[in-house]
């Protein structure tokens, strides 16, 4: 029989290994500790010291070729790696558990269940890997410039690589090389940046996968209830101890022996539990996020500059001799509207609503196709390029009379 130790062992291994997927598949868009470590492991720089003494230089460099393919350069390994899971899992428990259902504490409901719920979370996936994440060009510009620049976070400012004005909330994604409105993070699961379009599909596959996850545990938990009850009888075992008297198997000693003898459906029922409180807790994240009225690149970026106020407000208070605090106020977030506001524009993006936000944001300084040019490339006439005589109420795609889709400069 499994000793105690091999139990604790099988369930720490189980645990750990949640864990470090957890730390792979959320910490590029975590702050503090899970985003450090996330830093740490996916930068190799944990085997760099190692490779570099076992194998040279040369096959270093071949190490970093790799890191940089993999880590910086849009790639489907991951998503490939969730197709294998999925497909895996799904092979084990085909195996392994599917037998057991139906049972006197299972309906058959649930063998037809797992299919369908599998089949929606693969279509949720290509759903949130493939939809628009709100890739910003010249034709759709005036669809992504309905929110005001806070001149905190957000100055106008004109994207090169991409040759369009930057709207308010939107960041140049270096590994997609692409501008993204309300850029949240690149997602290496989907292989795409999770931004204004797409990160409802993304929330939706948080959910989707973590009630994926509970509900296959549901169904291991009555399964292993079954086996220890109606099939191995547990709750009637006895074993004899030293002195030959019959005593009851403990729970412990049940678990155990459910170890021993159905070790792959134990071991997916708790793996399913791990991952699915992970990703309960990062959709849970999001959603303090979304009540916030931010998004996970605002949120770096609200912490440099607390960071960055703290420290000039200590280096004055140090000038003049006061005492030095910590506390820092800084600037009110515009972008938030309130829970429902921000939940609303989550679930029907502004840019996807018809064109009649377009002219209020103008007004107040959002739809900024017309900001000064700093710095005129040589031929080109300086000056600030003209806004629209009439505010634009059409609902066109086209881009067409946008002064700024055509002939805004670059700062
Ligand atoms: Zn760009
Ligand atoms: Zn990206």
């Amino acid at each position: 029989m499994l000793g105690v130790p091999n139990a604790v062992v099988a369930v720490g291994v189980a645990v750990g290994v949640g864990f470090l997927l957890y730390v792979l598949m959320f910490g590029a868009s975590s702050t503090g500790v899970i985003g450090k470590l996330h830093d740490w492991m996916c930068g190799c720089y944990c085997l760099r010291p190692i490779t570099r003494r076992l194998c040279g230089p040369k096959c270093q460099r071949a190490l970093q070729r790799a890191e940089d393919v993999c880590c910086y350069r849009p790639n489907p390994l991951l998503q490939l790696f969730y197709v294998a899971l999925m497909a895996g899992g799904f092979y084990l428990f085909y195996n392994k558990s599917l037998p057991l259902v139906p049972n006197p504490r299972l309906h058959i409901i649930h063998r037809y269940n797992s299919y369908l719920v599998m089949s929606g979370g693969l279509f949720i996936f290509v759903l949130a890997s493939f939809c628009d994440p709100g890739v910003i060009t010249a034709a759709n510009l005036h669809r992504f410039s309905r929110v005001p620049y806070d001149k905190v976070l957000y100055e106008p400012r004109f994207c090169r690589t991409c040759q369009v004005p930057r709207p308010a909330r939107s960041k140049h994604c270096v590994i997609c090389n692409k501008c993204v409105a309300r850029f949240d993070h690149h997602c290496p699961w989907l292989n795409s940046c999770v931004g204004e379009r797409n990160y409802r599909w993304f929330m939706l596959f948080l959910l989707y996968h973590s009630i994926l996850c509970f509900y296959s545990s549901y169904i291991h938990a009555r399964i292993i209830e079954h086996l220890a009850l109606d099939v191995h009888r547990l709750d009637q075992a006895h074993y004899y101890d030293e002195t030959g008297t019959p005593q009851a198997v403990t729970v412990l000693q049940g678990v155990q022996y459910l170890f021993v003898h159905h070790n792959m459906t134990m071991a997916i029922g708790i793996f399913c539990l791990v991952i699915g409180f992970a990703l309960w807790g990062f959709w849970a994240y999001h959603m303090y996020l979304i009540w916030c009225g931010t998004t996970t690149n605002e949120t770096f970026k609200w912490g440099d500059l607390k960071d960055e106020l703290r420290h000039r407000m200590q280096r004055k208070q140090i000038e003049r001799g006061e005492k030095v605090t910590k506390k820092v106020e800084v600037p009110a977030n515009i972008y938030n509207q309130g829970l429902l506001t921000n939940l609303a524009e989550v679930l029907v993006p502004l840019s996807s609503r018809r064109a009649n936000g377009f002219a209020p944001a103008r007004s107040i300084g959002g739809a900024m196709l017309c900001f000064p040019c700093r710095a005129p490339p040589p031929g080109d006439t300086p000056g600030e390029v003209e806004p629209d005589a009439e505010p634009d109420e059409t609902d066109s795609d086209d881009g067409a009379g946008l002064p700024g889709a055509k002939h805004a400069h670059a700062d």
